[in-house]
């Protein structure tokens, strides 16, 4: 079908008012649950084909994820529909008010390609609770995983309200020539630039889920039982989700200069223990991306600072988790988000040295530290700006469905997960109610003294002081 004929059939689909009814939403939710269920394996063979993904990961990172939020979505959808009454102030006497979510329309999102099912479905699954009619452009950089959504999003789902389309940036040029009520994009900031470039021509409010340079702060933490559970929380942070290909992974550490030695044989021992087969980590998604990672070992100074790993294997295109410790802070490895499984580790003469390092630079989506230290804990939430800030693990915090999700500044705006997914999709429309009981002559001319002094007691919240004068004793 030509893209005129699917936008108008999205259309046709949102005006015809079924995807705003709570069985419809909930209806459409129950179907993505039995995609996730149903196909599991399906969902394995395109995240190994993809990114050679182990099973495993796949799981815990996009279909067990997800999953939990559906389930989150299902037994919430119904209150988070519900109209909200809110208090009114004395002076707009006798008044009710509520705000009413409301769906936007069609919507489209575009999708990355390291966590193509997850941050496809993720989305999705709030475009779907707030009642709009979606179209879904994942990456053709993920084909596998990209065909497998276009076929099963048409077959489980009302294929005329949510549908999926595949291709590049050509796609995705045409689609942003279009009016749409909301773009939300998960990928580059180069991109991002693009889309709302684009999205301002038709004043599309746009939400920019972007990427960036998170900072994991590593205090020397005095038990050596935390210490051995930090590291491996780094190694999951870092290498865990598909190998480093994650905007939340861990970018770079800052850690004090006399720990790294510890820190770096700590790390080496966890690489050891937890990739003991070689499909227990993801690869690189192509050759374009292993080139740009090899290339960022290939600056003299950058190679001289690798202390573990660094082997490549271009056929397989398979980078080996890989330690660097102080490269130049000018190199590209230090300027640009790494997407990958290179691991700078920065030393400091003091840990508190940190919070400026970070500051200096762009917004990330996460500062991670992993600490003890209150007061430390402290600096960092009032001193340091990012999306979200994570004490002693990394990664977590994509599964707190009570937590805002999302950048700020070069990490991109808006957040979603959970109740903020719905209203990141919803319009909150505020519905005013007044009955014919009463009137307050006093906020109409013809102006006198005495109303004056009637508006200035109600909009100061001096309710004694409103009645001496309305009651005429003053
Ligand atoms: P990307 O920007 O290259 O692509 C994202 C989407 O945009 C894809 O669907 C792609 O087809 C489309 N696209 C590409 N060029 C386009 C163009 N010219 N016009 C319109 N659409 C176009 O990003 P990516 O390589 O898929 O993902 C990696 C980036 O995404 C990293 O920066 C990473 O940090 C970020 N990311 C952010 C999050 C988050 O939740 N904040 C999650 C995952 C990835």
């Amino acid at each position: 079908m030509e893209l005129e004929g699917v936008l108008a059939e999205l259309r046709e689909s949102f005006e015809s008012g079924r995807t705003r009814s709570l069985s419809w939403r909930q209806s459409q939710l129950r179907a993505l649950s039995d995609i996730l269920h149903k196909e599991e394996e399906d969902i394995f063979r395109a995240l190994k084909a993809d990114l050679g993904k182990h099973k495993t990961e796949a799981y815990r990172d996009e279909v067990g994820a997800t999953i939990k939020s559906l389930n989150h979505a299902l037994e919430n959808v119904k209150r988070w529909m519900a109209p909200t009454k809110v208090g009114v102030p004395m002076v707009a006497f006798p008044t009710s008010a509520e705000v009413v979510p409301e769906p936007l329309g069609v919507v489209l999102i575009f999708s990355s390609w390291n966590i193509p099912i997850g941050l496809s479905l993720e989305p999705l699954i709030g475009a779907i609770s707030a009642g709009n009619a979606v179209l879904l452009k994942p990456s053709e950089l993920a084909p596998a995983s990209s065909n497998f959504l276009a076929n099963n999003v048409s077959k489980y789902l009302d294929n005329k309200a949510i549908k999926v389309i595949g291709g590049g940036p050509d796609v995705g040029e045409q689609l942003l020539e279009h009016k749409w009520d909301k773009i939300f994009f998960t990928g580059s900031p180069r991109v991002g630039r693009i889309v709302m470039t684009a999205a301002a021509k038709h004043l599309t409010p746009v939400v920019l889920e972007l990427g960036g340079k998170c900072p994991a702060i590593f205090d020397s933490l005095s038990s050596s039982r935390e210490r051995k559970m930090a590291v491996e929380r780094v190694v999951g942070g870092k290498w865990g989700p598909c190998c480093g290909q994650a905007c939340i992974a861990i970018d770079y550490m800052l850690v004090e200069d006399k720990f790294a030695p510890i820190l770096v044989d700590l790390l080496k021992e966890t690489i050891r223990k937890f990739f003991v087969k070689p499909d227990y980590i993801s690869r690189v998604v192509n050759k374009q991306n292993f080139e740009r990672l090899s290339n960022l070992l290939k600056d003299p100074s950058v190679a001289a600072s690798i202390v573990h790993g660094g082997s490549l294997d271009s056929e397989k295109l398979f980078i080996e988790p890989t330690i660097l410790i102080d490269p130049p802070l000018d190199a590209e490895i230090m300027t640009e988000e790494i997407f990958g499984p290179l691991l700078p580790i920065i030393t400091l003469k003091k840990i508190e040295e940190s919070i400026q390092f970070i500051r200096a630079r762009p917004k990330p989506l996460v500062v991670y530290a992993f600490t003890n230290d209150e007061k430390l804990k402290r600096q960092i939430i009032a001193e340091t700006s990012s999306g979200t800030v994570a004490f002693n693990d990394a990664i977590i915090q994509y599964l707190l469905e009570t937590i805002p999700f999302g950048g700020v500044g070069q990490s991109g705006f808006g957040h979603y997960h959970g109740k903020f997914s719905f209203d990141v999709f919803s319009h909150s429309k505020a519905v005013v109610r007044r009955t014919f009981l009463t009137e307050f002559s006093f906020r109409n001319p013809p102006w006198n003294e005495r109303k004056l002094q009637l508006l200035r007691s109600i909009y100061h919240f001096d309710y004694f002081q409103f009645l001496l004068y309305f009651l005429g004793f003053k």
